[in-house]
């Protein structure tokens, strides 16, 4: 195995460039370019590529596992990998690169040496299979052919030499239907309708049913369906198989299908697929034989232990299938001790190896056991995790490494919402229970049901559904539908069927294999004893217990306290982002990593930020206190006042409320900082809704009451007055706070009244006021001092002596952002506020633009990103480092975080982290996302300086 795999990667960087640059010595013959290699050829392609990233992008995943596993002395069949630059270069002309072909057939005689065998010979034949590999792993979407080899000769001679004349003719049967399938693009249903027809004529339940007489039967019908519908007779000469088989995998890197996975999965379309040639082995050759597909550790849940099936006397894809019941792998150990020890022995190396989990596939050939696959296995998020914790505390791989494989998204998905026990319980008392199948991706999903990808990806994007997707069974035709739905659930298929291993992979609830469902395609509906739902009903799909529930079913998100490995997998993350010097930067500046704060506005979003590991609040948008109905008359009352004593009397009855909500915000963040803004909303946004109240106005005038109509009236012509065309862009934030000062006043009175009563009562608090929308410095000069002289005051009322608190200012209009020097002044921290800034920026509406045009404009690539979703590091961004660099030239301490919905999304904390912020902060429910991509980011530029082009 390659022993150093993973350390060569800087050197091949350096090597792959003295390789590209070196120049061609005139005299020298042109070397033929290399197209194939055998797979016990490894060393030479890594010599070639310099890494073996290099090789895994030039043999692909498979190719690179099959030869790793050569080098390694695990058995498996003799063969050879045309590369991916020859895929490439067949997708730009249509035909093989020169001296490919000849490359091809040259190692076909080495193979054909190694086993002794011959391709096309009757005496000894030698079949090959024809399969796909992209550097990436892309399960099922490409194309596969096996049998290459057979033809009407072979047959006969394979029969004499093996005497299994009903093996050799559902060999041949199988390859003209893959022939016609894959090659040249038949439907499925051509082959598959006459043989259930075969089938059912004979009374047949299941293929072991079929004899050889049957199976040779169906081959001369197959072959007359491939005449009819290809136009030729299927190919005698086996190099022509070849050659069609080799073409026809070069080109299912364009098919439809492996175009949508690679845009779900974010694979590049240049990376092209390798083509496998692998001599055959068969697990159909009697009950010494089998084939099978395990995960060293379980997918869904990630727990230690080999999980998989097997069949005996069968082909790899009647495992997959699930058309024969698959037996657990476990129970090889009573069928053949010795192979399962030997399995068991060889899949424990290539997981100490790889150090990850993997997937394999195996053929066992009259008790000789070969390994045709190793890969690192799909999984869902709950088993990254697992996976990722278990193998660094078995020190298989580093902290930091656990850290690196789990994404910000598997954290995510980990918190999504769970059905309620509950809930459950009573929709089972309700007789609402409908079926229960294999839980094969975990987590809740609710919708309307659909019965092919086509409508279900329809409902979902067109009439915004939810969608939940039911098939019997589901193929690589129908993973957009599957992507588009919120669940799966099919009727056929066990865990590792490709409904299960797509739903893993996209994270997406998923129950298979639920049997005494009887789905009817025909009328659009399903039903299991007289129970039924048509298309469009709602069901409730649980893939983590497999049970399917008819109607709607209420959820809950799940407790982080409660997952235990990804508990510790962020206390890493955090370790990793307190490292000091992880960040080089100028005095002043952090040279940590980011912190992670939330956005928390009451004292119970407070503590369940801090349960998540919040290490302060980024964000307390204030008014929304004032929008509880008992406060909201007493606000309304306020701004309707007509003098400063009857705003101030209306003020103070406010403050105790105020005051409260801020104690209990100090209490929950003990000893961490709590950042209050100021009111910031327009004050219309208070008062009652124009049209209605002038609805009722007229109505009262229409009818003749007289009663109340005076004071409506006054009101309305309030609300009139407070109309502004361009309510954003009007008085609110710190304009309001300067034409209104009494409701901050008030503010900053509650904020230190309720920090100087908890500091008494021994709790430690750090309040930090928030001046919003600031556009000039003038305005701090303004206000602040205001603000500033009753904090001291009330903490001298109080007798608090030692309190740090801090005022800062929000960077959400341009220009504070471009005089941030002169901002910084004042300020002792800024707080990005970047739904507001990239409003202001772009000049897009935040409440519009993504309604009227902002789809389209990145459907149109006009906009790489939604900017509201992440950050525009050319222009916000940029404001943004600007603004960072400037304010610490005036103010070396600054404090400096984000507040907007960016704070929570990974690429735009990215950028925070790289441009010198101290903290980045989001909704509580993000802060366990954004706590892994601090961590991230960190390891990824670890120890790069701050001030370094980005
Ligand atoms: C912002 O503008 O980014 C912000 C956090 O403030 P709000 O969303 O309340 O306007
Ligand atoms: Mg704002």
């Amino acid at each position: 195995m390659v022993s150093k795999s993973r350390k060569v990667v800087r050197k091949a960087v350096a090597k792959k460039t003295v390789r590209k640059s070196k120049p061609t010595t005139r005299k020298a013959a042109p070397k033929q370019r290399k197209w194939v290699y055998l797979f016990e050829d490894v060393r030479a392609v890594e010599k070639y590529t310099g890494s073996w990233e290099g090789v895994r992008g030039l043999l692909g995943g498979k190719g690179s596992g099959l030869a790793d596993m050569t080098r390694a002395g695990v058995p498996v069949p003799p063969g050879f990998t045309v590369t991916t630059e020859a895929c490439n270069a067949f997708r730009k002309t249509g035909s093989f690169p020169a001296g490919m072909w000849k490359q091809e057939l040259d190692a076909l005689k080495v193979v054909e040496k190694k086993t002794g065998k011959k391709f096309g010979s009757a005496e000894n034949p030698l079949l090959v299979s024809c399969r796909s590999g992209a550097k990436f792993s892309m399960p099922g979407m490409m194309n596969t052919i096996l049998n290459i080899g057979m033809n009407d000769e072979v047959v006969q001679g394979m029969i004499r030499l093996t005497g299994n004349p009903r093996f050799v003719w559902d060999s041949y049967r199988r390859l003209i239907e893959m022939f016609g399938t894959t090659v040249f693009n038949l439907d499925d249903e051509v082959f598959e309708r006459p043989m259930a027809g075969y089938k059912a004529g004979k009374g047949y339940k299941v293929d072991t049913d079929m004899t050889a007489e049957d199976w040779k039967a169906l081959v001369s019908s197959f072959k007359e369906i491939f005449r009819k519908h290809v136009g030729f007779d299927f190919p005698q000469d086996v190099y022509k198989q070849l050659e069609l088989a080799t073409k026809a995998v070069f080109e299912s890197w364009n098919a439809k299908r492996a175009q949508d996975y690679r845009r779900a999965t974010n694979i590049s379309d240049d990376l092209g697929t390798a083509v496998n040639i692998v001599t055959m082995v068969f697990g159909n050759m009697g009950f010494d034989s089998g084939t099978g597909v395990a995960f060293t550790r379980n997918p869904s849940t990630g727990e230690k232990k080999m999980m998989g099936e097997y069949l005996l006397n069968a082909q790899g894809e009647d495992v997959v299938a699930g058309i024969r019941n698959t037996e657990q792998i476990a129970n090889l150990s009573k069928n053949m001790p010795g192979v399962y020890k030997q399995f068991m022995n060889i899949t424990g190396k290539l997981e100490r190896h790889y150090r990850d989990m993997q997937d394999v596939e195996f053929t066992i050939e009259h008790g000789k056991l070969w390994m045709l696959q190793t890969r690192n296995g799909k999984r869902t998020a709950k088993s990254t995790v697992k996976i990722a914790v278990d193998m660094a505390n078995e020190k298989l791989i580093t902290k930091e490494e656990a850290v690196l494989r789990v994404s910000p998204e598997a954290v995510d998905a980990l918190l999504h919402p769970q059905f309620e026990e509950r809930a459950m319980k009573d929709a089972e008392k309700a007789g609402s229970f409908f079926s229960k199948g294999v839980n094969a991706s975990p987590g809740a999903a609710v919708g309307q049901i659909y019965f092919d990808a086509d409508t279900a990806e329809r409902m979902a994007k067109e009439h915004k559904q939810d969608v939940i997707m039911v098939r019997p069974f589901t193929k690589p035709d129908d993973v957009h539908g599957m992507i588009a739905a919120k669940g799966v659930l099919t009727s056929e298929g066990g865990a590792t069927s490709h409904a299960a291993v797509v739903a893993r992979q996209f994270g997406i609830p998923c129950v298979v294999g639920a049997s005494n469902i009887e789905i009817d395609l025909e009328h659009r509906s399903m039903s299991v004893n007289g129970k039924a739902a048509k298309e469009g009903d709602w069901i409730s799909v649980d893939g983590t217990t497999g049970q399917v529930f008819l109607g709607k079913i209420p959820t809950s998100a799940p407790s982080l306290e409660e997952q235990t490995e990804l508990m510790t997998l962020l206390k890493w993350a955090d370790e990793i982002s307190a490292r000091p010097n992880i960040r080089k930067a100028p005095k002043g500046w952090p040279t940590r990593g980011l912190q992670v704060w939330a956005n928390a506005d009451y004292p119970k979003d407070a503590r369940r930020a801090r349960s998540y590991g919040a290490m302060g609040i980024g964000l307390c948008r204030t008014e929304h206190m004032f929008f509880e109905p008992e406060r909201l008359p007493i606000v309304q009352r306020m701004i309707l006042a007509e003098s400063s004593a009857e705003r101030t009397a209306a003020l103070n009855e406010l403050l105790p409320s105020q005051r409260k909500d801020f104690d209990g915000l100090f209490e929950a963040m003990d000893g961490h900082p709590v950042i209050i803004r100021l009111i910031d909303p327009p004050l219309h946004e208070f008062m009652p809704d124009e049209e209605k109240l002038l609805e009722e106005v007229v109505t009262m005038r229409v009818k003749g009451e007289t009663e109340g109509l005076a004071a409506k009236e006054k009101l309305l012509n309030h609300i009139r007055a407070l109309h502004e065309s361009n309510p954003m862009m009007g008085l609110r934030g710190v304009r309001l706070s300067i034409t209104m000062p009494e409701i901050v006043e008030m503010q900053v009175r509650a904020i230190f009244e309720a920090a100087a009563d908890c500091a008494l009562r021994g709790i430690v608090v750090k309040p930090e006021v928030m001046i919003p929308l600031t556009g000039t410095v003038k305005e701090l000069e303004w206000i602040q001092p205001r603000l500033t002289r009753i904090a001291a005051e009330v903490l001298a009322e109080k007798g608090v002596k030692k309190l740090s608190y801090k005022f800062g200012t929000m960077i959400e209009i341009p220009r504070a952002a471009v005089t941030a020097a002169e901002v910084a002044t004042h300020a002792e921290f800024f707080s990005f506020g970047t739904n507001d800034l990239t409003q202001m920026t772009f000049g897009y509406s935040r409440d519009d633009a993504e309604r009227n045009f902002l789809v389209t404009y990145v459907e149109q690539g006009i906009l790489p990103k939604n900017p509201f979703q992440t950050l525009d590091r050319a222009g916000v961004g940029k404001l943004m480092k600007t603004a960072i660099a400037d304010g610490r030239t005036t103010n070396p301490s600054l404090e400096v975080g984000i507040c907007g919905e960016h704070g929570g999304d990974p690429e735009s904390i990215e950028w925070c982290h790289l441009i010198g912020n101290n903290y980045v902060s989001c909704s509580p429910f993000r802060v366990p996302v954004a706590r892994l991509a601090a961590a991230h980011v960190a390891l990824k530029y670890n120890g790069k300086s701050i001030a370094e082009d980005k």
